[in-house]
């Protein structure tokens, strides 16, 4: 509130320095911008949804609307199974809606080898498949329900910041295309040229990635499941659920759904819902912002051929441009930068290191966001006894993988083989000195961002 009225007060006067004024406009729509992403402003219109009432049964029960709880309803209703989706608010509201819309078929910690030593061979492979094949899948399912959502598979980059990392690229270029996944590594110069960025000496390319507006997608997959004959219910936050005998009873403020079995799709959400998940994954903060259509001349410059990369540098950097020309960047919350005002100088800042064409970034959205880690960094799915599930697969890189859990989800469902899961169901494991733990992402930021401003002053 203090925020948008100083704001304010700024815009009254302006009139007598034309920098002034311009800074004064740029700030005051920032302000005004604060709070509504720029997904909000440009997804195709939801469909209408109505809140849970009475009474009701089905036979399976998802709660949360983001892409996990959607892709699962969506995924039962086609097998036409009786499914029931509960979200808290409109569909998109938790991290899908916040994020950056990258579809990034990759680790985020691993290779195809290293992760080997973690699961072991079998499992390991399932999962890098699975990985490898979810951006594809997203994009095929895009085009089978016609989903208006930006959709642009010109794929996903992981640029390497050092030599070495450049030289341990190149061999896991070659683990992913060993297994058949269109991986490649390009070189520095081309990098340099393909992102209008000069900081890397070269990139992972996964040909398969892309980005996409992650409200209209989750949006359109709610309007698919609706079709499908998915019952979906906005505005519907689960107070409590219960077994009782053989079924699960989720109780809203209006109303009662009683399923023998439930998916957890709620993300950090899911800790409120089944004490088996409380402390299992924490909280990494995130400001993810949006500059106004960039001018022709950065068009031309930064990322002319499409494409979107999210880098390996502790402070991580991203970048994308979305279907209207709006470069979509983040940077991970601190403790060391504080107030709204430091949000937007950040991002200007930011964009200005990486991209010699932005000398004066127009910053027309920016929003935050929270994307809940476990930490494993891997997918979890969670089997909670009773015919309960858990989906806990947010880790800031869900999008592609969390759409084709819920696939698997509704095809284990469906014929109750836990074989058609990537991804091996375990008990939740509460993290151990969990409130320390909570505060271990923003800390690791906040050296992060340390660092790099010491060595930008050095
Ligand atoms: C800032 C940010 C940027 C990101 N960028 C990317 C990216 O570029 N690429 C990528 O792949 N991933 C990205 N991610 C991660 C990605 O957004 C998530 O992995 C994915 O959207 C998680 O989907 P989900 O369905 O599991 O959870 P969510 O989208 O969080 O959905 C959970 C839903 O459950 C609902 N809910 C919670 N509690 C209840 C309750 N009690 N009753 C009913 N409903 C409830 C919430 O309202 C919410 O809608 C980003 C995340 C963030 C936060």
């Amino acid at each position: 509130m203090d925020v948008t009225r100083r704001f304010h007060l700024l815009a009254i006067h302006p009139s007598f320095d034309p920098l002034m004024k311009k800074k004064a406009n740029l700030r005051q729509r920032s302000a005004t911008a604060l709070t509504s992403s720029l997904w909000t402003a440009t997804a195709a219109r939801a469909p209408a949804f109505t809140s849970l009432s009475g009474d009701q049964q089905a036979d399976v029960l998802v709660v949360g609307g983001g892409i996990a709880g959607m892709s699962t309803a969506l995924s039962l209703a086609e097998k036409g199974i009786d499914v029931a989706l509960v979200e808290a608010g409109q569909p998109g509201d938790g991290a899908t809606g916040q994020s950056g819309g990258l579809v990034a078929p990759d680790y985020i910690r691993h290779s195809p080898e290293s992760i080997r030593s973690v699961l072991g061979h079998k499992d390991a492979e399932r999962l890098t498949g699975m990985i490898g094949r979810s951006g594809q899948h997203v994009f095929d399912l895009i085009t089978r329900y016609g989903i208006d959502c930006g959709a642009r598979q010109d794929g996903f980059y992981t640029p390497s910041h050092t030599p070495s990392l450049a030289e341990d690229q190149r061999r896991y270029a070659n683990q992913w295309r060993v297994r058949g996944h269109k991986v490649s590594f390009v070189e520095g110069e081309e990098v340099r040229r393909l992102f209008g960025a000069d900081r890397y000496c070269g990139a992972l390319r996964f040909e398969e990635g892309g980005s996409l507006n992650p409200l209209g997608y989750v949006r359109g997959l709610a309007r698919s499941a609706q079709l499908n004959g998915a019952r979906v219910f906005t505005n519907s936050t689960v107070r409590a659920l219960n077994r009782e005998k053989d079924v699960w009873v989720c109780q809203t403020s209006s109303g009662t759904i009683r399923a023998p079995r439930v998916v957890l799709a709620a993300n950090g959400g899911n800790a409120a819902l089944h004490p088996a998940m409380r402390r299992t994954s924490l909280p990494l903060h995130v400001v993810q912002f949006a500059t106004t259509p960039l001018d022709p001349a950065q068009r031309r410059a930064i990322l002319p051929n499409g494409g979107g990369f999210t880098d390996k540098v502790p402070y991580l950097f991203t970048a994308r441009i979305d279907n209207h020309g709006h470069l979509v960047s983040a940077f991970p919350m601190s403790f060391l930068l504080k107030g709204d005002e430091g949000y937007y100088r950040e991002a200007r800042s930011r964009l200005r290191e990486h991209f010699e064409t932005m000398r004066d970034p127009d910053i027309g959205h920016l929003w935050r966001g929270v994307a809940w880690v476990n930490t494993s960094f891997l997918p979890e799915v969670y089997d909670l006894g009773d015919d309960a599930i858990a989906i806990q697969a947010c880790n800031g890189r869900g999008i592609a993988t969390n759409t084709v859990l819920g696939a698997e989800v509704a095809a284990m469902l469906a014929t109750g083989d836990s074989e058609s899961l990537s991804v091996r169901m375990r008990k939740p494991k509460p993290i151990r000195f969990y409130s320390a733990a909570a505060m271990l992402p923003k800390l690791l930021m906040s050296m992060a961002y340390l660092s790099r401003i010491n060595s930008k002053s050095a």
